[in-house]
This record gives structure tokens, sequence and C-alpha cells, in this order.
């Protein structure tokens, strides 16, 4: 499913806003990441290419999560922590793909 953006807003503009306005807000502080079953060994391997370290809870039925609060700088390892850039954009988890789903409070590209 593709995320909910403002009418007429493009995805060149959002990501430009989600990397230099919002600072990748959902891609760290308190937040979780949900993985399914069959995005975790990429997930892991990108986390091996990249050098940083991945700290995974498994779920249920082989589904994981991660805390960003138990990865340095308290953000996704896989976020450029100059640019605010996903380092795996044309590989991220759905969940990433997907967010936000509907209007978001504080997500600006959403309309929130
Ligand atoms: S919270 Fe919304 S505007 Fe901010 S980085 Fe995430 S998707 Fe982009
Ligand atoms: S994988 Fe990329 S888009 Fe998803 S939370 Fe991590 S840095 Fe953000």
């Amino acid at each position: 499913m593709p995320p909910f953006l403002v009418p007429g807003l493009g995805k060149e503009e959002a990501s430009n806003i989600c990397m230099n306005h919002c600072r990748a807000m959902c891609c760290r502080g308190p937040l979780l990441l949900e993985l399914a079953s069959e995005e975790v060994d990429s997930f892991l391997a990108n986390g091996e290419r990249l050098h940083v370290e991945v700290r995974l809870n498994r779920g249920m039925n082989e589904a994981a999560w991660l805390k960003f609060a138990d990865h340095e700088g308290e953000r996704c390892p896989m976020l450029d922590p100059d640019s605010f850039a996903c380092r795996i954009y044309e590989d991220r988890p759905a969940r990433c793909r997907e967010f936000p789903v509907r209007k978001t409070p504080g997500c600006a590209i959403s309309g929130g």
C-alpha cells in the first residue's frame, strides 16, 4: 500500500521534507520497527554490509522488531545520522514503505 501523502505532494518533495525538515522523526527516538519474517534476513544482511549493529527482538512466526532506543543515537541503525537518509531505501521494510498510512500527528507529509 502506498503511503498517505497530502494531496498533490510528490514523492521527491516528500523525501525532501522527511530528510531536511522533519529529520526522519519516524526513524528514531522512542519508536519500534516491525519486520515481517521474510524481511529479517535481508535487514540483518544490510546491517552487516553497513557495519552497524542490529539488535532484533523475535516475535511470533519468525517476525521481529527492533527498538530504536536500543541502537546508537537512538535511531534506526539504517539511518544515516548526517543526512537523515535511509541507507537501505530501495530495500526498506514494508512498514517504512507504507508509512504514514493515514493523517498522522507530527507527520508533515501526511498533513498531520
Ligand atoms: S514523521 Fe512523516 S514527515 Fe517525518 S520523516 Fe516520518 S514520514 Fe517523513
Ligand atoms: S529502515 Fe530506513 S526508513 Fe525504515 S526506519 Fe530504518 S532508516 Fe527509517
